[in-house]
């Protein structure tokens, strides 16, 4: 069954591919003079792309090993309802994290911080949502260093609580019909932040491989590192998607033009 799943993926994804990822001498030629770029000016950390995964999507997650090792790229996955995974799936996180890949922290049951926290109290999230979420992986050997909010649904205050525990806190940031990738400052990271934002490229949120490649060049060329995150990583139709295609054409431009893949915690 799984292997059928990584095979539909990676023949959705070849097929796709083949009409998305430009292969002419004048593409090659800018991204050249891109990677050029971006050694001349980048300030100390270099220019990067960010990618990260939500919720429990492992098996799905899983097929991409190759893909992500092909292109030497690294991501991160942030991890919910840790406590109910089966052993297999454990296995293939610590094989994903073997690759060099980050396993982070998505909360014990997908709780909506923000709305819980109005509804109960701050120390009642943390004592039901985060604290024995942490325990649930430590008990499985894993150490998670940062956490991404359910529904991107955030306040100061609980960034301030959360930060103690974590190194990073990413939240969500929106692109709508007038603020598109190129235009949110958020998502292009100077690494100095602790709270940090992604923008989705998920079916749902309408952001095209073009307009994911030029908000990559925006961050080459300002040596930034741009942040994007995804949920289901498969070829089916879905809201909460990202195709195997898209995932590759992210992978292999950003490979192209030399931007370096950092997890949340390095970033
Ligand atoms: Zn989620």
């Amino acid at each position: 069954m799984e292997n059928l799943l990584c095979l539909r993926n990676a023949f959705g994804g070849w097929l796709e591919k083949m009409n998305v990822v430009p292969k002419s001498p004048v593409v090659r030629m800018k991204l050249a003079f891109g990677r050029l770029y971006s050694k001349m000016f980048s300030d100390g950390k270099a220019a990067g792309v960010a990618i990260s995964f939500d919720d429990a999507h492992v098996d799905e997650w899983y097929c991409l090993k190759d893909l992500f090792g092909r292109y030497g790229a690294r991501v991160t996955f942030f991890v919910s309802n840790f406590d109910l995974l089966p052993g297999e799936s454990i296995e293939k996180l610590k094989m994903l994290r073997d690759d060099g890949h980050e396993i982070a922290f998505h909360g014990l049951r997908h709780l909506s911080a923000g709305k819980f926290v109005q509804e109960h109290s701050l120390d009642e999230y943390l004592e039901t949502e985060i604290f024995p979420g942490i325990d649930a992986m430590n008990k499985a050997g894993f150490s998670p260093m940062t956490f991404s909010y359910p529904y991107g649904v955030r306040a100061p205050h609980i960034d301030a609580a959360l930060l103690k525990y974590f190194r990073h806190v990413r939240g969500v940031a929106c692109t709508d019909n007038k603020r598109r990738l190129t235009d949110i400052g958020q998502i292009y990271c100077g690494h100095e932040g602790r709270l940090v934002f992604a923008a989705g490229i998920d079916n749902v949120y309408g952001n095209s491989v073009e307009e994911i490649r030029a908000a990559m060049k925006k961050a080459l060329e300002k040596g930034k590192t741009l942040l994007l995150f995804a949920h289901r990583t498969s070829s089916e139709p879905g809201d909460y998607c990202t195709p195997v295609a898209r995932i590759e054409s992210v992978l292999e431009y950003a490979s192209g033009i030399g931007l370096k893949f950092y997890t949340i915690k390095d970033i």
